[in-house]
């Protein structure tokens, strides 16, 4: 990604901005400020109007963001707030918007109290994170390149699934492979979950050793050059019963209809009904008690979500999850989960791990 496709996501925004009759954003979300600069700093805001965008960061952050931005750069002393409202007075913006769900409402007092009266500040929601949802050509290849990262470093791992291991251990083999593979960090700290601890579909890794005929959840990403991956697989410890079977299977069929259904033009929710029929037709709709996928990028979860009430029409160059799943207190959960691209006539599946039950 070059100065000049940030330059052009800038602009692309802008646009937006003009639509609903805003002169400029603020904008203070972290992924946002990387996908509209380049800038990956953790203390940054941006400006955005026009082309007149001003990136403020402290000087902690000189140095970076001369090595990755293109954007004009102001270093501030002190309060970034403050040197931004004082920029702001300078300029003859008039309506200005701010992202509702990143800025504290510490901060928007703040900002308010510098500001003179003529100038408001307006909330607005996901003007970016809309733009981010159809991914570049590079933007794309980095995602590849996340997935397969972290597909080698679940296959790499499989051998320290013995009787014995604690979820933590695995967790950390898992980690340590990824970077050990040229990933940054984790996506998100990797879930490994034993027996009936399956059933939590958030489980964190505890002390938990793992025994003969266990079920065990493994739910992983990676984060390479700022972009995620994110998968699920099961495996099974001794010779798994009918049951376990069963469920499976339901789900595999439930993960493979959603899948089919993914092409440019369905709805967001219609993938999540496909996975839900299958399921339903089981018995065990009541046990899929999430979505069934998100979209991701920068961020692990992005827009759109697929599930019900999402009525974002897919677009070639998504990148999005299919991963149903259902969950039973006391006995366990199964999920199986895939990274896909939704194309103008399908879906590329990214995940290149086999989604068969992993027999030890
Ligand atoms: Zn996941
Ligand atoms: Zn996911």
């Amino acid at each position: 990604v070059t100065g000049q496709d940030f330059l052009i996501r800038r602009r692309l925004v802008a646009a937006d901005l003009a639509e609903c009759r805003l002169d400029a954003l603020i904008v203070s979300h972290g992924p946002n400020i990387r996908y509209l600069t380049g800038f990956s700093g953790s203390n940054a805001l941006l400006f955005l109007s026009g082309d007149k965008s001003l990136l403020f960061t402290d000087p902690r952050y000189e140095i970076q963001a001369g090595e990755e931005t293109t954007c004009k750069v102001r270093v501030a002393q002190g309060s970034l707030l403050t040197v931004l409202a004082k920029s702001i007075r300078r300029r003859s913006v008039r309506r200005i918007g701010f992202e509702k769900s990143c800025l504290s409402f510490g901060a928007y007092e703040t900002l308010k109290k510098a500001l003179p009266p003529g100038v408001s500040l307006t909330p607005s929601g996901g003007v970016v994170e809309l733009r981010r949802m159809v991914k570049s050509e590079d933007e794309i290849a980095l995602i590849r390149r996340s997935v397969l990262t972290n597909s080698r470093a679940f296959a790499g791992s499989i051998r320290y699934i013995r009787p014995g291991v604690r979820e933590s251990d695995l967790a950390a083999h898992l980690e340590f492979r990824m970077r050990r593979l040229g990933a940054q960090a984790p996506a998100f700290e990797a879930i490994v979950a034993f027996g009936e601890r399956s059933a939590l579909p958030h489980a964190r890794p505890t002390a938990k050793t793992l025994v003969n005929n266990q079920l065990l959840l493994i739910d992983m990403g990676a984060n390479v050059d700022g972009y995620a991956s994110d998968m699920t697989r099961m495996a099974f410890l001794g010779r798994p019963g009918p049951r376990v079977r069963r469920m499976y299977d339901a789900v595999l069929r439930a993960q493979l209809a959603a899948v089919s259904s993914v092409r440019e033009g369905v709805t967001a929710e219609e993938v999540d009904r496909a996975a839900r029929r299958v399921l339903k037709v089981e018995g065990l709709d009541r046990a899929f008690v999430h979505s069934t996928g998100h979209g991701l990028g920068l961020e692990i979860h992005e827009l759109p979500r697929l599930g019900k009430g999402d009525r974002t029409f897919l677009k070639a160059g998504m990148a999005i999850t299919i991963e149903p799943g259902v969950y039973l207190q006391g006995f366990g959960g199964i999920r199986i989960e895939d990274t896909v691209l939704v194309t103008r006539n399908g879906c590329d599946v990214l995940t290149p791990t086999s989604r068969e039950l992993i027999v030890l």
